[in-house]
């Protein structure tokens, strides 16, 4: 049984920058800066800048790169070669993503490293990688962790919660991990009050009620498991197959694997796939068992809410809403779940 218990603190506002710079002898620190559109290095801690939303693209490609190199191999032998590693860097931590990518990356785990095998290239970036999250206290309208078993302060996968109160930060440590980050940061820190956590739990309520909650993913898997419904047939017609959705998406984790030549050696790659290309099922026979956008997109509903809740106890999606907000079309996928669960 867990025995440990959460470290409760806080810290001033203006501290905030002076918490990270005690922070960067021993990790390479990745957060949102200057209204970027991902994570990036912050190596002053001046240019720290907390958006109030989430960032356009998700962490997950610290763990799993859009594109990487498995192994160098020698063609005329067959043989793997050593990888160059490069220099040994410092530790990574993540600083003030949200809750919702943070479950994502418990998702992640469970395809990646949960079973056996694991996979050596994500566990390797996960292992010794630390997650800070930020609370949200302003939900945007597209929205939806709390249909999905997510929250604006959910605690899976992270190592440490801020929660952002007036003119200061509540800290929660929810691992031994975070744990170890704080002890190296306590001389700016102030152990938390009864009214430090009233307060955050009287933002947080109000936080969670402005989520509006869509749908019951229990209702969702039952009604998906009639895989030929009529429904189909009319809910893809908008549908590009830009594949947007699924490289923005913080829990998509299809890939593709190919072998790169040149001369002897070669390199064997893996690249981010999506279930939106026509060529994801292409096989070499030149079928295709998903021809048309029909079958692609309920592909990826049904990956998502069906298929993983079957193997894993999960809904896929944590309800980040990337995918409602850059969808070249305007496809939400709240409104396909909606018809889908109204259909007769
Ligand atoms: S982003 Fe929109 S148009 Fe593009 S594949 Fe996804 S649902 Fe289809
Ligand atoms: S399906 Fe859409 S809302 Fe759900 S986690 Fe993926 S991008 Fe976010």
């Amino acid at each position: 049984m867990d025995e440990r218990k959460p470290q409760m603190k806080t810290l001033r506002s203006d501290n905030l920058r002076e918490f990270v710079s005690s922070l960067l002898d021993v990790y390479r620190i990745f957060a949102p800066v200057n209204g970027s559109d991902r994570l990036m290095r912050v190596d002053t801690p001046g240019s720290l800048d907390l958006p109030r939303g989430n960032i356009k693209l998700s962490p997950k490609s610290f763990f799993f790169p859009q594109t990487e190199t498995l192994f160098i191999f020698d063609r005329k032998t067959h043989r793997a070669l050593e990888k160059d590693e490069g220099a040994q860097e410092k530790p990574l931590l993540l600083f003030g993503i949200r809750p919702c990518d943070a479950r994502a990356f418990a998702l992640m785990d469970r395809i990646f490293t949960d079973d056996a095998p694991r996979d050596p290239y994500y566990f390797k970036r996960k292992e010794s990688a630390i997650t800070i999250t930020l609370a949200c206290t302003h939900p945007s309208p597209t929205c939806f962790c709390t249909s999905v078993g997510c929250a604006p302060d959910a605690e899976d996968g992270a190592d440490i919660i801020f929660y952002e109160l007036e003119h200061r930060y509540l800290i929660k440590t929810l691992t031994p991990h975070g744990d170890a980050v704080i002890e190296r940061v306590q001389a700016c820190m102030q152990n938390a009050t009864e009214d430090d956590n009233r307060e955050k739990d009287h933002l947080m309520k109000a936080a969670n009620e402005k989520v509006e909650r869509c749908f019951d993913c229990e209702a969702l898997q039952v009604k998906l498991d009639e895989f030929d419904a009529p429904y189909w047939q009319e809910l893809h017609h908008k549908c590009l197959g830009c594949g947007v959705c699924t490289f923005l998406c913080p829990t998509c984790h299809c890939f593709d694997i190919t072998d790169e030549a040149l001369r002897r050696l070669g390199r064997r790659v893996r690249t981010w796939d999506s279930c939106m290309f026509p060529l994801f099922t292409q096989h070499a026979s030149g079928h295709n068992p998903r021809p048309t956008q029909k079958e692609r997109l309920r592909q990826r509903i049904m990956h998502k809410f069906n298929y993983t809740k079957k193997c894993y106890d999960e809904t896929f999606c944590v309800g980040c809403g990337r995918c409602i907000l850059y969808c070249p079309v305007n496809i939400d996928i709240r409104q396909l779940i909606k018809e889908i669960l109204e259909a007769q």
